[in-house]
């Protein structure tokens, strides 16, 4: 039986958001919706954020600004701004484990993804830091995405997908894809599959160093798979 979490990143978008979770009530699945801070400022997509979390979704942040990875910027008030301001808008929708999704420019991991400052912000702050397993690429391949989506679910037990909520990416074939899903008969769950979690209660769970640029070998706290 395989497994499915569904995630949307880098909205919320007025008028295609609130689309997205229409989708999503047809259908009883509950996802997250990784939000970037600056978008919250507009009213519509604050908006959108809050039907979200109504619903059962859950509101994870995904950086202030979406545009410069930790990894390219190492200081310790960088990882303050992109991720304490983006949560001060997030506010009381936050999950009681505050969720956190690093920038990784174009699904990408690698060393980019974190300095040692944001990894300590992260901890001191009890961040549950989430990544991902299944980047289909709705944003920049709509003819394809679906069916890489597929072979990606295919070849796991427990994917985490990232889809986008934005302008030209997972919303015109959201449907077909969850109709392929349904198909391969998955089980679409809204907690992560635990290699995804990097962070949580304050300490490095899963976190590979080489995704953090200026680290030494970080302790690695081992996790069940239960
Ligand atoms: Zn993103």
């Amino acid at each position: 039986m395989r497994r499915v979490t569904l995630s949307f990143d880098n909205g919320p978008t007025p008028g295609i958001t609130e689309q997205v979770l229409d989708i999503l009530a047809r259908r009883g699945i509950h996802s997250s919706f990784f939000v970037i801070g600056q978008k919250l400022l507009d009213p519509k997509a604050a908006a959108a954020m809050q039907s979200a979390h109504r619903v059962g979704h859950w509101i994870g942040n995904h950086t202030l600004t979406h545009a410069v990875p930790f990894g390219d910027c190492r200081t310790a008030a960088f990882a303050a701004d992109e991720i304490g301001k983006t949560e001060a808008l997030i506010g009381a929708l936050a999950c009681p484990k505050k969720l956190f999704r690093p920038y990784g420019r174009q699904g990408t991991v690698g060393p980019h993804l974190f300095s040692r400052a944001s990894v300590d912000y992260l901890n001191t702050h009890q961040y549950r830091t989430i990544l991902w397993n299944a980047v289909p690429g709705d944003w920049r391949d709509q003819a394809g995405w679906v069916e890489r989506c597929v072979e990606q679910v295919s070849a796991q037990h427990w994917s985490l997908i990232v889809l986008h909520d934005i302008d030209n990416a997972a919303l015109p074939r959201l449907p077909e894809l969850l109709n392929r899903l349904d198909a391969l008969g998955v089980v679409f769950e809204q907690d992560f599959p635990p290699e995804t979690v990097l962070t949580e209660v304050g300490q490095v769970v899963n976190l590979d160093p080489t995704y953090v640029v200026d680290s030494p070998v970080m302790p690695i706290v081992q996790t069940s798979n239960a």
